[in-house]
């Protein structure tokens, strides 16, 4: 299921927080559990999901979660009482251990702005959530010769997770521009995989500009059989998709998703 599809996405996951460890400077792992999620699809790649965050206060009212976030139920839900319906956004699946019903999630932590990089930062054991599966992104490709993979701080979990789950044999290169140095993470990717990590150095550098940079400078010796995903900041994903197509990659084998966008 691609990012296209994601409205078939279906399927609703109660959890609690279980742990919070930094890992990195701006990466915060929270790890939420709990009988549902033995239940929860492996996707595999960058599967990823709708995390329902209480607002503030701590009050939640799960229950009026839908289980499918189509036009119609998701106008059902706005008609819950704001002042307990939940708040939520898109993440990635870090790992995921079906067995004991537990899945890591990775947050950019961002400063006090927003909703869920400010709750990750508070997160305590047994605050609780709700999980809606989308499915994944990444659609992989027969007989792609080689994969590019691009992306911000925010995109590491999906890539990490797709070069954990390409095939041994793929070629490719992954360009990942992260903060600092030290929140660049061990990926198990293949070794044919050119893991390529860019710090951004300069704080106030705009965040993906590094990554556009290095993807703007890449070339596909095979366009035709190039598969493509670029996911991150809205201009890395935007531009780094029309350079992509400027060098002759069909506009189908590129997955690209404006992950969020800077203010
Ligand atoms: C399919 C998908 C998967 C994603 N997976 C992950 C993931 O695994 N981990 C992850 O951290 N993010 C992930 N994201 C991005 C995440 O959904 C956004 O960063 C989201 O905006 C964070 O919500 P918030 O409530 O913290 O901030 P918001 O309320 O959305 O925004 C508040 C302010 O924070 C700024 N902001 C938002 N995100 C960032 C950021 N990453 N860096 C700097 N400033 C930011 C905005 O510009 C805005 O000014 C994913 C997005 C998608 C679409």
């Amino acid at each position: 299921m691609a990012f296209k599809d994601a409205r078939k996405g279906r399927g609703l996951y109660l959890a609690e927080v279980t742990a919070r460890v930094q890992v990195s400077p701006h990466v915060v792992r929270v790890t939420v559990a709990g009988d549902d999620l033995t239940r929860l699809p492996r996707h595999g790649f960058d599967q990823w999901f709708r995390l329902f965050l209480p607002r503030g206060d701590g009050g939640a009212d799960f229950s009026r979660v839908p289980e499918q976030l189509g036009m119609g139920s998701y106008l059902k839900f706005l008609t819950s009482p704001s002042g307990t319906r939940p708040v939520f956004r898109s993440y990635t699946v870090r790992e995921f251990r079906p067995e004991s019903g537990e899945l890591d999630i990775d947050f950019i932590v961002h400063g006090d702005r927003g909703i869920a990089g400010p709750w990750a930062s508070g997160a305590e054991p047994g605050d609780r959530v709700a999980i809606l599966d989308q499915g994944r992104g990444f659609d992989p490709v027969p007989d792609a010769g080689f994969y590019l993979l691009a992306g911000d701080e925010s995109a590491m979990p999906a890539i990490a997770g797709i070069l954990r789950d390409l095939p041994r044999d793929a070629r490719g290169l992954a360009l990942i521009e992260v903060p600092e140095p030290d929140d660049a993470q061990p990926v198990d990717g293949p070794v044919g995989v050119e893991v390529r990590w860019l710090p951004r150095g300069d704080t106030h550098a705009t965040p993906g500009a590094k990554a556009l940079e290095e993807l703007r400078a890449f070339v596909p010796e095979d366009p035709v059989t190039l598969s493509a995903y670029v996911v991150g900041e809205q201009t890395l994903a935007a531009e780094g998709r029309r350079h992509l197509v400027v060098v002759g990659v069909p506009k189908a084998r590129i997955a690209f998703v404006g992950y969020w966008r800077a203010a």
